[in-house]
């Protein structure tokens, strides 16, 4: 019988590229600067993402376009397929005060606005079974953690930390621990989530074989590699990524 706690890898899958138009149907404030909208459209039938940290373009067009072509060349960002099902789609927003396209869409946009969506076109994808869990992330990533969360087995040795501004930025999160939320307050975007990963010495591992997600501002990657290093987590076996920089408009995170 094969045992299940022998360990996990993380597999690349390729998906078919596709474009699809869809519209802005809702919009829930889960704090005063992140909003959960749901996008609906009939071709969002068959959507699928096959892994936690996946990653769809979003294009903003003014109007539906009429080519994929003419949507490729609407401004457009990366998010987070949250939760899909039958012709719609939820993605989550933190609205940063960066003046971005994608943040003023999803806070502003008025219901019935046109968005066109590009991918997934290929996952990493999480299989087998991790000896333990850190999760580790700003807002942006929360998407991403949210689904991490909801594959940790009750039990399992985990630890979830996400910074966020301040007490009332924070989100309810479903997860088998608690969140550890951090708050930076004034100081840079990122600095609690650094100070955090750099305080996790050699003997800190959260359990054997951990599985390690860490995204943020670009500047975690560096403490995130660091922190890889010290507890001899294999890089193949780890996410550690920039999701934005800072005073970088539409930054691209290396894939
Ligand atoms: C794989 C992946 C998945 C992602 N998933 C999500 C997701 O699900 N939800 C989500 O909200 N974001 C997500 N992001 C991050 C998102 O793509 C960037 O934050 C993007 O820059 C937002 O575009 P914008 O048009 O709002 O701002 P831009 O026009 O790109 O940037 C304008 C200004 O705002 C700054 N800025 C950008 N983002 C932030 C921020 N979060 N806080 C403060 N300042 C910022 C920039 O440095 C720049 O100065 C993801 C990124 C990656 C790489």
């Amino acid at each position: 019988m094969s045992d299940v706690k022998s360990g996990f890898s993380i597999e690349r899958e390729g998906l078919d590229l596709r474009f699809r138009p869809a519209t802005l149907a809702e919009r829930e404030w889960l704090a005063p600067n992140y909003v959960r909208v749901r996008l609906i459209g009939d071709q969002l039938s068959g959507f699928t993402s096959l892994g936690a940290d996946d990653h769809m373009r979003l294009f903003f067009a003014d109007a539906p376009t009429d080519s994929v072509e003419e949507l490729r060349a609407a401004p457009s960002r990366e998010y987070t397929p949250l939760a899909w099902g039958e012709s719609w789609l939820d993605v989550e927003f933190a609205v940063h005060g960066g003046e971005g396209v994608g943040a003023r869409w999803a806070a502003s946009a008025p219901l019935g606005s046109f968005v066109g969506v590009g991918g997934p076109r290929g996952s990493a994808v999480l299989t087998g079974a991790p000896g333990s869990w850190l999760l580790v992330g700003d807002e942006t990533a929360i998407p991403a953690i949210r689904r991490f969360a909801a594959m940790i087995p009750s039990g399992d040795p985990a630890r979830i930390a996400i910074e966020v501004a301040s007490e009332v930025d924070q989100v309810t999160l479903d997860a088998p621990v608690a969140v550890e939320w951090l708050h930076r307050g004034d100081a840079p975007a990122g600095s609690s989530l650094i100070a955090c990963l750099d305080s996790l010495g050699e003997t800190d591992a959260v359990g054997p074989d951990p599985f390690v997600f860490i995204a943020a501002e670009q500047s975690i990657v560096k403490p995130g590699r660091a922190l890889l290093t010290r507890w001899g987590v294999d890089v193949s076996k780890a996410v550690v990524k920039g999701y934005w920089k800072r005073d970088e408009t539409e930054y691209h995170a290396p894939h």
